[in-house]
């Protein structure tokens, strides 16, 4: 006797989407047999034509509590993810006071996350000028790496490091580092503006391309595993694929608004679209769509990084004062499966973008993926309904996006966590620790 049993025609298995029945058990996958498989169950539910997908893990939320819990905080910026069938999270280290860059940090943080979290939640740690010693001590305490940044990072709590800090990060412990990549170099003031045109070329591709290669670099010094953070430039590509070529493990990530909006089409004011690095061109887009479909980007992730109204400069639209960052943790799939669909992708390669290499990044092995032994995090996904974007039904604290008003395909129905549905009412998510911290 089981406690769950999900049958669905459209099962995205590690196999390829096929009819399959999942069986859950004290809320870990115990087998994945055929539709029609006679298994006795507590609750035997049919999916029918609904797809079923692996809860999709986001490794770049930043949630800010404690601090600035008025940008987003745990339980909403939960209830907005499992909404999105986002069923784990791995928390960025800012913009939260303090920052998670020390053991006492991290349990502040946990302290404050502790029974508000409809999701699972990891954590990233920090790397910044001064707390090197910290770093072997806070891996110890289960974050599953560290952030840096190599530009400003917009709060001034969490400096950049230089190359030769970053070296000195990546040689204190042996850990994943994920990277912010753009240059200070390369970047230009601009004064107060609402054109969109003006903010992009205070950050052009050769920031990028700068902080790549420094990040590429300091990877190759110390054998080191580095992941580049939210790739807008498409130009930095072949940096990363000659690196790999050579041996060096740097992988990337890419976000749904920079695989979905153009730049050209940003309209005067809508500062709802400024993020770092900026979303580009749509000959751009179309070469990140390549890389995904190569394999050389190996995660789409939303970095959800939200602020309030009066920061993002909804009053006056200009684009140089406000905040850099789209929350788009509950939109994610959608936006991506609209996209993906129209350019000929499955829903297999939006798992495998959006669940399984993400998980696969962290070291989350029960995370992202249908089969026995891992956790039941399910989601009963419509492919082929299509919805408008009401920021009103948006769980984030600050529901400003982009994305209001689109048309998008594909509607996440119900969310299971550790084979529980999740109903925003009573939070049921846990924390989640580097095996072997
Ligand atoms: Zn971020």
């Amino acid at each position: 006797m089981v406690d769950l049993v999900v049958r669905s025609r459209r099962a995205v298995t590690p196999d390829g989407v096929r009819a399959a029945a999942v069986s859950v058990r004290s809320g870990k996958i115990v087998a994945v047999d055929e539709y029609a498989a006679e298994v006795p169950a507590v609750e035997d539910v049919d999916l029918g034509e609904l797809a079923l997908l692996p809860g999709l893990v986001d490794t770049h939320v930043h949630v800010n509590e404690p601090g600035r819990t008025e940008w987003e905080g745990f339980a909403s910026a939960t209830r907005a993810a499992a909404a999105g069938g986002v069923t784990a999270i791995v928390d960025m280290p800012l913009n939260s006071l303090p920052p998670t860059v020390s053991v006492e940090a991290l349990e502040i943080k946990r302290k404050a996350a502790a029974g508000q979290i409809h999701v699972d939640v990891g954590f990233w740690g920090g790397a910044i000028p001064g707390n090197v010693a910290d770093l072997p001590a806070l891996h110890g305490a289960g974050v599953y790496g560290f952030k840096a940044f190599l530009a400003d990072s917009g709060v001034p709590e969490f400096p950049p490091l230089n190359a030769t800090q970053l070296a000195e990060a990546l040689a204190a412990v042996e850990a994943q580092f994920v990277v912010h990549a753009e240059d200070p170099e390369h970047l230009h003031e601009t004064a107060s503006s609402a054109a969109y045109s003006d903010f992009l070329a205070s950050r052009p591709p050769e920031a990028e391309h700068a902080a790549v290669a420094t990040a590429i670099a300091a990877a190759r010094e110390a054998g080191a595993r580095v992941h580049i953070l939210h790739l807008s430039a498409a130009s930095a590509l072949p940096l990363i694929a000659a690196a790999r070529a050579e041996g060096v493990r740097v992988t990337a990530e890419t976000c749904p608004h920079y695989l979905t909006l153009d730049a050209a089409e940003i309209p005067e004011g809508a500062t709802e679209f400024k993020c770092c690095p900026p979303i580009r061109d749509s000959a751009n887009r179309d070469r990140l769509w390549a890389a995904l479909a190569d394999g050389l980007i190996t995660c789409v992730v939303s970095d959800h990084s939200p602020c309030t109204p009066d920061l993002k400069r909804q009053d006056t639209g200009d684009f140089a004062e406000a905040w850099g960052g789209i929350a788009s943790v509950q939109l994610g799939l959608p936006v991506v499966w609209t996209a993906a669909r129209e350019r000929g992708h499955s829903l297999a390669d939006v798992v495998t973008w959006m669940a399984r290499r993400p998980a696969d990044l962290a070291g989350l092995t029960a995370k992202g993926r249908l089969e026995v032994g891992a956790d039941a995090d399910l989601v009963a996904f419509d492919p082929d309904a299509t919805f408008r974007v009401d920021p009103a039904e948006l769980h984030h604290r600050n529901p400003v996006t982009p994305y209001a008003g689109k048309t998008l395909t594909g509607h996440v129905r119900t969310t299971w966590l550790r084979g529980q549905i999740v109903t925003g009412a009573e939070p049921r998510g846990r924390f989640l620790t580097r095996e072997g911290s």
